[in-house]
């Protein structure tokens, strides 16, 4: 059936993860039908693959995002093996990407985030990817790949490296802070229908000044596409489940 779908969170951060019945209920009652939560390391995939085995509206997602610098060569590799070895149970590779912001790591990130990609087109699994600071490094990277399935979240590159991802035929999801940011109402008013999804970032990017970030939340993110791109959210929602369907199934 069609639903909201909240295509970007990490429900294992402990604001979400300590009443996460709750936060599952609330999710439900808005509307929300799919959520994929993306695990950054070791730990957090543990409780990424845990929760959607719990929850059947949440589906899974595994990656190694920045800092890598402190993996052990070994450490990394084993990691990847066990990314490969949950391919029947989870929907993408993320989250990975590549973030310079004060990084003293580049080239291992950039190895880690290539050998991901790999992984991703191996299993045939879309990737979720975040980057900060990297952002034409990372689509560069990705070109050059001939990456297939690819979900820029919360991408806060320039206009044209926004084009280019449009280009390559990459998605973008709007996060809830689209409700005030200016760069994501842009980058929402640039993607097509149907390249677009929505996301919380949760426990990020609340859309509301006084209360942590939730799946639920994800409407308003829905009634922004909608307003921006002149549609009912009905229309929104449709679109957005057809990208699911076209991305993940
Ligand atoms: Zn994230």
């Amino acid at each position: 059936m069609v639903c909201f779908i909240d295509v970007h969170c990490h429900l294992d951060f402990d604001s979400l993860y300590s009443s996460l019945d709750n936060v599952i209920m609330e999710a439900k009652s808005a509307g929300v039908g799919i959520i994929l939560t993306n695990g950054i390391d070791a730990r957090t995939n543990r409780l990424s693959l845990g929760i959607a085995e719990k929850h059947s509206i949440v589906k899974s997602a595994l990656g190694i995002y920045p800092p890598v610098g402190h993996f052990a060569e070994n450490e990394l590799i084993k990691e990847l093996d066990f990314i490969r070895s949950k391919r029947k149970n989870i929907f993408a590779v993320g989250e990975i990407g590549m973030d310079f912001k004060n990084a003293h790591d580049k080239k291992v990130q950039e190895n880690v985030f290539v050998s991901q990609l790999g992984l991703a087109e191996d299993i045939g699994k879309p990737v979720v990817i975040h980057s900060r600071e990297a952002e034409k490094e990372v689509i560069d990277i990705m070109e050059k790949m001939k990456q297939g399935k690819v979900l820029l979240h919360c991408f806060h590159g320039r206009k044209s490296l926004i084009g280019k991802g449009i280009k390559l035929g990459f998605y973008f999801s709007i996060s809830t802070n689209v409700v005030r940011s200016e760069h994501t109402q842009m980058l929402a008013s640039l993607v097509p229908l149907n390249r677009i999804f929505a996301e919380t970032d949760a426990p990020f990017m609340s859309p509301f000044k006084e209360k942590g970030n939730r799946p639920a939340f994800v409407v308003e993110s829905y009634k922004k596409i909608a307003e921006i791109k002149g549609i009912t959210i009905e229309e929104a929602r449709n679109h957005i489940y057809m990208n699911w369907q076209r991305l993940f199934q």
